[in-house]
């Protein structure tokens, strides 16, 4: 199409950056007299960056969320770690009420957590002082 639906001619600007947002432009097409422009078809490559882009921001959700449900899991796990070793190793009898021993489970629970994230994030082993040996 070389006019506009009123017969002007159309012009072609091309590619540049925008001097009121300062964000860069792809090259168009805009009737020379009033301000009529022909429906945008996106490019091909238009489409793919926004697909790419797209994909990339699901993927980046995905892990976030993966991050979040591994960390709870961890956790858990440490929690059940804590509870067997109290409720089972002698070590830990000489506890009588139920306040001391949910103190020392959260506590074992967040030794045993922060143990294994660290781990996990550098790969090494973080020294800790020694548990009680387990029996089991
Ligand atoms: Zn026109």
């Amino acid at each position: 199409m070389e006019n506009c639906p009123q017969g002007h001619p159309l012009k072609k600007i091309p590619a540049g950056v925008s001097k009121k947002t300062g964000k860069p432009y792809e090259a168009f097409v805009v009737c020379s007299q009033c301000d009529w422009k022909p429906a945008r078809v996106y490019s091909p490559s238009n489409k793919v960056a926004q697909v790419t882009q797209m994909q990339e921001n699901k993927a980046r959700l995905i892990n976030q969320a993966m991050d979040r449900k591994e960390e709870s899991i961890s956790k858990f796990n440490a929690l059940n770690s804590a509870i067997s070793l109290v409720t089972r190793h002698p070590n830990y009898g000489y506890i009588k009420s139920e306040d001391e021993l949910l103190q020392k489970i959260f506590a074992l629970q967040l030794r045993f957590f922060t143990h294994n994230s660290r781990s996990l994030e550098y790969d090494v082993d973080v020294p800790t002082e020694p548990l009680p040996e387990s029996e089991y």
